[in-house]
């Protein structure tokens, strides 16, 4: 295992860096005034977005880039350490196309789309041109087992026609949104891992419908908001099938990979840039006739805090490692693992960043919150704990003894 960059990815990094601070965290309070509370695009994003591009900062997050999509490809282990300097920022992503869910959408199309569906659908997003949704989660089922998934799609003619209502489509409630990956059952007769199909529905097709943007604990993804949508007779032609009919989980694995790693490198970013916070404050405020980093209980938080970063980031780079080089069931187990993890460490870090802050670390006035919010709906989102924790406890091999011959147990103890 080695986990040591090439000098051409340390000097990607090194821009990225250099990017980050001379270009956007010198922005990031006009960012909070235009989008948070203008609700309004900033109009630095696209002129940054340019200048990325132009140094070849783009698309940083696909490993399999091919030869005409533009963009410099990375492995996820080159690309980890890039995206924890982009998850100190709601937006670090969006500058360099690297955000969710993008992203993973971009991943799965690149793996499943034929060469006409590519042209339509996938350049536009390499490009940065329009932003898409993943439409899986309904409200109507329990969409942790998304075998539940019921919306309705059938075929009439040279058409798909699809019925139903979805959920959390993150990204779908952005103005820029164009279209939708819509899960639903193509096949109903078929076995339980082969009833779902995914369709790719433009947003402008009759009968599918934004009914409302939603939030999270308060939090609103300003980055990426999320829509809930009906879909009524919402027809789309047959080629809008994504991947191979009936095989619609599938297809939608390719996304899992991306999607799980990705955030639980932004939550070391965002882990890292609470900490930094947490012991400047710490040094400045005074209680009783003491400064409140001299008390016991703030250096045990912030040694913890600094214990569990550096776990879990090493934890990602082993799981980047393994994606990059072997994707066996091993990776899996990893990937599952990261993704419990990362957002429990910063969900605890984000908690005592709050607990120090005093009432300053729930306002809007501080990037704590929204750390908090991030790591509470990832416990959720992209499946829950529950569902991984269980997947991993499964891969645990029962030993061959039992504990009356166990060879680690004394004689006389039994
Ligand atoms: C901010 C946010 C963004 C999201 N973005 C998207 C998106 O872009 N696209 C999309 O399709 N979905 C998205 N989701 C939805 C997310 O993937 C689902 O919420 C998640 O899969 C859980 O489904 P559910 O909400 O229906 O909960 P349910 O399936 O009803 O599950 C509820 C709870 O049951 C428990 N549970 C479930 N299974 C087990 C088990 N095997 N063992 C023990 N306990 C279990 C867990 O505690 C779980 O949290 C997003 C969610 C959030 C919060």
């Amino acid at each position: 295992m080695n986990f040591n960059l090439s000098s051409e990815s340390e000097e990607i990094r090194l821009q990225v860096e250099d990017f980050f601070a001379k270009e956007m965290l010198p922005r990031h309070r006009e960012w909070v005034q235009t989008v948070c509370h203008e609700h309004k695009e900033p109009t630095f994003l696209k002129e940054l977005q340019e200048k990325a591009k132009e140094l070849g900062l783009w698309n940083l997050a696909l490993p399999n880039l091919a030869k005409d999509e533009p963009g410099t490809r990375l492995t996820n282990l080159e690309f980890a350490p890039i995206a924890e300097i982009l998850g100190r920022l709601p937006w670090g992503s969006q500058v360099f196309n690297c955000h969710a869910p993008e992203v993973p959408n971009m991943a799965m199309i690149q793996a499943l789309a034929t060469p006409e569906q590519r042209e339509k659908w996938l350049f536009p997003m390499l490009n940065g041109e329009t932003r898409s949704a993943f439409a899986m989660t309904e409200p109507d089922v329990a969409s942790s087992d998304a075998t539940n998934i019921e919306t309705r799609i059938e075929r009439d003619g040279d058409e798909w026609v699809l019925n139903g209502r979805k959920w959390f489509a993150t990204g779908g409630a952005h103005p820029d949104c164009s279209f939708l990956i819509v899960m639903g059952v193509s096949d109903p007769d078929a076995g339980r891992m082969s009833r779902h199909s995914m369709i790719l529905v433009p947003i402008d097709t009759p009968g599918l419908t934004l009914e409302r943007e939603l939030r999270f604990l308060g939090w609103a993804d300003f980055v990426a908001p999320i829509g809930q949508f009906s879909l009524e007779n919402v027809r789309v032609p047959v080629e809008n099938l994504l991947g191979e009919r009936g095989q619609g989980f599938k297809g939608a694995q390719v996304r899992l990979g991306p999607a799980r790693i990705h955030h639980s490198m932004r939550c070391i970013g965002m882990a890292e840039m609470v900490l930094a916070q947490m012991v400047a404050r710490a040094h400045e405020r005074k209680t009783f006739g003491r400064s409140i980093v001299e008390y016991d209980t703030v250096q045990k938080w912030i040694a913890e805090a600094r214990i569990d970063i550096d776990m879990n980031r090493l934890f990602i780079q082993k799981a980047a490692w393994l994606l990059d080089t072997s994707q066996d069931r091993n990776t899996w187990r990893i990937v599952s693992e990261i993704k419990v993890a990362a957002p429990r460490m910063l969900q605890k870090v984000t908690d005592r960043a709050i607990q120090l802050f005093g009432a300053m670390g729930g306002t809007d006035d501080t990037l704590i919150h929204h750390a908090h919010s991030y790591a509470r709906w990832f416990r959720i989102g992209d499946g829950p704990d529950e569902v991984h924790l269980r997947q991993i406890f499964k891969t645990e091999p029962v030993p061959e003894w039992t504990i009356a011959d166990c060879p680690y147990i004394a004689p006389e103890g039994f």
